[in-house]
């Protein structure tokens, strides 16, 4: 059976070091949601990657995302498709060890469904 990881949004994933990783449609959509031109948006909230092929979020000094407020997501309903994606669609070891989503066992037509869920914007 597949096995859905269940988010418990301890935002310790927002806290570990990374990047995460910022396509054009993305910043137009994180940009209207903060009110400003993606202009001002990519000054005040991205960095360019170390690979220079484009831009993610920028941290705080701490390390954390620019966004995590609190226990929150600022721009949780137009949040980044990477976070969405973890750690059903992608992770690491390390985070497998950090994550503390909850292993559901589902059938298959539940697992797209929660998948499906997991990906889609405003949830
Ligand atoms: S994906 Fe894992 S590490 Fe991130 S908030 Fe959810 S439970 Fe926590
Ligand atoms: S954009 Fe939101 S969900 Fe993604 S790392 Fe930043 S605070 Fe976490």
């Amino acid at each position: 059976m597949p096995v859905f990881l269940e988010c418990q949004r301890c935002t310790a994933c927002c806290r570990w070091p990374g990047q995460v990783k910022l396509a054009d449609a993305e910043i137009s959509r994180l940009a209207a949601f903060k009110g400003l031109s993606e202009h001002e948006f990519i000054q005040q909230f991205t960095r360019l990657r170390p690979d220079r092929r484009g831009l993610a979020l920028e941290e705080k000094p701490g390390g954390e995302c620019v966004f995590l407020d609190g226990n929150d997501c600022a721009v949780q309903p137009v949040k980044p498709q990477q976070c969405r994606d973890f750690p059903n669609l992608w992770t690491t070891p390390e985070a497998v060890e950090r994550c503390r989503a909850i292993r559901r066992e589902v059938d298959e037509s539940e697992y797209q469904r929660l998948i499906a869920k997991a990906r889609t914007l405003s949830r």
